[in-house]
Parts: structure tokens; sequence; C-alpha cells
């Protein structure tokens, strides 16, 4: 009997061996190819030997020093490459241990950097339905993943959710790309005035919508209607990369691709690359200054903030994506990766959509691609594909969403971004087998 309280009660996951390349090894040798990085983290693979050098001599230098003494090399250095590479104001880096952690240092730094101005009034969050901002009580609420959100609900901050922006299922017949984002603009923007402008903290969104809606990005210039909608009205723009940023959309950050600089832009998973646990906010510099002016510190901490061990990990993947030009190699594989998805399921009868950006990629399963009629919520079809894949040595990461009050069952795929061509023709080969296997 195992002691490790596991995802599943119910059953229990084989044992990693190694990781080497594109490829995760369980403890009988069978091998499993990465095609969703677990859940978009290894965007560099496994078995990395830059980043785990770096590791081994910031280990050897000092593990560990608390932020309320020390900073770190690391740290300092790793601040410095992200914001020179951040679009637009992003001028301070809040380093936290993953994503949901860098949505709660954005969220309560969004209510103080309003309390340093004077205007206390401003504690509403605008987020979209269908989005994911992480698991933990603040970032939960933000989220509009009605499974997830609904069993703690009693627990969870009030949230004004709007509708995503999902061409395939909002946008309707007749209807333009530039009209369906003016009406969904208009939705926001009415929000806004219904709840009190003066009321509003934050507007909240994934650039790509990853685990909810599986890989789906806005229609041309939302963002940036919306990023003026925030000046006008005097609302922060939080944009959550956590999933879609570092590279994997094929610019380092994904609002880049949209013309648009957030006021508080998150990261995690591809920034320690599964290799530390690391996550991190970045802010504008007139937000950093309103606290520095103000009452002087950030209400907030955690113990391994800034952990020097998880920044060298961060540095190392960072030198691996820009210097070794590992990034470039996402928009043409990205390009190879879903040709070779709409070679093999641009006809097949469930699959109604193949959507998303750079080696971020979506698959949406229907019931019927004609009426788009989503699969029997009974069926759990993600969680079958997920389950047929593996066993065919495949990760890929299926997920439901809600789409009208039913189950949008998608497929994610997400590999590390050394995938090269015998890799995409096995994922297609096997996640082709794993449908085949679901009744
Ligand atoms: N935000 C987004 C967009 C995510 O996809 C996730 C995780 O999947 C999170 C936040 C939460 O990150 P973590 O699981 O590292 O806490």
């Amino acid at each position: 009997m195992s002691h490790v309280f596991a995802r599943n009660s119910r059953s229990h996951p084989p044992r990693v061996s190694h990781g080497e390349g594109c490829y995760l090894f369980d403890e009988t040798g069978k091998s499993y190819l990465d095609g969703s990085g677990g859940a978009a983290v290894s965007c560099l693979g496994h078995g990395d030997a830059h980043v785990a050098g770096a590791i081994r001599d910031q280990l050897e230098k000092v593990a560990f020093a608390h932020t309320g003494f020390f900073t770190s090399d690391p740290a300092e250095a790793l601040a410095d490459r992200l914001c020179t590479l951040a679009p637009g104001e992003l001028d301070k880096v809040y380093f936290v241990s993953g994503g949901s952690e860098a949505m709660e240092a954005a969220l309560k730094l969004a209510r103080q950097y309003y309390l340093e101005i004077g205007e206390e009034g401003r504690s509403r969050i605008i987020a979209r339905r269908q989005s994911y901002h992480g698991n933990t009580l603040g970032a939960l609420a933000t989220g509009g993943n009605a499974w997830r959100r609904a069993p703690f609900a009693p627990l969870l901050m009030e949230t004004s959710h709007v509708a995503p922006c999902h061409a395939y299922r909002g946008q309707e017949a007749g209807e333009t790309a530039d009209a369906y984002r003016d009406r969904l603009v208009a939705e926001i923007e009415a929000r806004i005035q219904a709840l009190g402008a003066e009321t509003v903290m934050a507007f909240v969104a994934e650039p790509v919508v990853g685990a909810t809606l599986g890989a789906v990005p806005a229609v041309p210039g939302y963002f940036r209607a919306i990023r003026e909608l925030c000046d006008r009205y005097g609302i922060l723009m939080i944009l959550d990369e956590v999933m879609c940023g570092m590279g994997r959309t094929g610019t380092l950050f994904a609002c880049e691709q949209e013309g648009v600089s957030p006021d508080i832009l998150c990261i995690a998973k591809g920034l320690g690359a599964g290799y530390q646990p690391i996550g991190a906010m970045m802010c504008s510099g007139h937000i950093h200054e309103a606290v520095a002016k103000g009452s002087g510190s950030f209400q907030h901490g955690h113990t391994y903030v800034g952990h020097p061990v998880a920044c060298a990990a961060g540095l190392a993947v960072l030198e691996r994506l820009v210097d070794d030009r590992v990034l470039n190699r996402v928009a043409p594989a990205g390009d190879r990766l879903r040709a070779a998805l709409e070679d093999r399921f641009g006809q097949h009868p469930h699959v109604g959509d193949i959507r998303g950006r750079g080696l971020f990629l979506g698959l949406e399963l229907v019931a019927d691609r004609d009426t788009k009629e989503p699969l029997d919520p009974g069926l759990k079809v993600h969680a079958a594909v997920k389950a047929a894949a593996f066993d065919k040595g495949l990760i890929c990461y299926p997920s439901g969403g809600t789409v009208d009050g039913k189950r949008g069952d998608h497929v994610l795929i997400a590999p590390p971004f050394i995938v090269s061509d015998h890799h995409i023709e096995e994922l297609v080969d096997k996640l082709s087998a794993a449908f085949g296997a679901v009744p």
C-alpha cells in the first residue's frame, strides 16, 4: 500500500524511472512519448544537461537563503533577463513556486496597488467563464471552470465572469470575427459599467486558454480592445501565461502576438521547464513604485519566494530558449505538428476543431461535426482518450470544460520544443490508435 496521497484515489500510476529527450520511462522500462510536456511544462524535454548543471552549481554555492534577509545572483540575473525580454513596462519580477501562487500574488498586488493610490473601492475582478487560473482559493475563484469550482463554491470570493473568446463555439453563423470581437468587448464594457467602474480592480484572462478549453486563442484585436477598455476605466489587466507563456505559442510571451502588454503577467510551467518548481509574477514599474512610495512593502510572501536553485534553473532554461535558440524551433515545429494533426484528424467524425498556436494545440471532440454537439457527458471521453493513449505510450492532456451546460471534451497537445518529425509521426499514430480504442 502506498502512503502517497495520489491524484486519483482509486488507482495508482506507474513509477517514473527516468526521462530522456521527449520520453519518460517507467520502472518496467516502458517508454512514453511526452506529447503534452506533462501539462505544458517540459518545454526542453527531459534530461537537459545545461539546466541540470546550473542546478548542481547553485546547490554547491547555496541552496536556500530567505528573501527576508538576502537576494541572490540567480534571482537578480533571471529577473533582469525576463524584464529585458518582456513587452511593455513589465520591469519587476516576484518569484514564487508555481502558477497558482503567481496568480495569488497578482490578485493581492492589484488590490494593494489600489489601496496605495487611494482607490480603496476597487476590489472586483472580471474574468472569463471556462478559464483556469489555479487551484488555490483566490485563483480558483477567479477561474471560470465550473467543475473545478463547484465543490468549493462556498469558500470562493465573488468574481464577475463574462464569455470567453471561443470562436468555434461562440461566433454566430454569419457573424464576422470583428463583429464577434466587438460583441464580446461590449459585454465586458457593459459589465464594468454595471459593477461600477470605480469598484473594478482587474480584468484577468489567459491569452490562449489552456486546460479548460484546449488551446484557444482569441480573435484578432480582442486583447487590444480590452487593453483600451482597461486604460479608459483605470482597471489593471492581468494576463495569465502560466501555461501559454515561455515560448509555448512561438514567442516568449503569448501577449506579444496580441500586440498588448498587461500591467501584471503571470508565468510558471515553462519557466522552470519541470526542472524546478518556479513561477513568477511580473508587474509594471508604476505598480511597484506605488508600493515603494506608499506602504513600502508588498503585504504577501511565502517561505520559498525567490528560491536560488529554482531561479538558477529558470535562468538556465531561458538561456536554452533564447541563447541556444530552442524558442526558434517552436513556430516551424508547431506548423508541422498542426499539419500532421489536420492530415490525420481533419476529417475524423469526432474531431470538430483543431486549433492553437505554436506547440500549443488542441483538438475538440464532438458527437457530431456539423452540429458541434458535445459528446455525451456521461462518457467522459477525454479521460478514456488519456488512458488509451497512456496505454499505448503517449502522454497527452485531455480535459473537459462545460459548453452550454454540456461537457466539451478536448485533447491538448504540447510537446517539448525539441520535438522532431519522427516524434510528430509517432504522436499522431499513437493518438489515432488511442481514438480508435475508445468506444
Ligand atoms: N494558470 C493557468 C493558465 C494554468 O494552466 C495553471 C495550471 O494548469 C495554473 C494557473 C496553476 O498553475 P499551478 O498548477 O502551477 O499552480
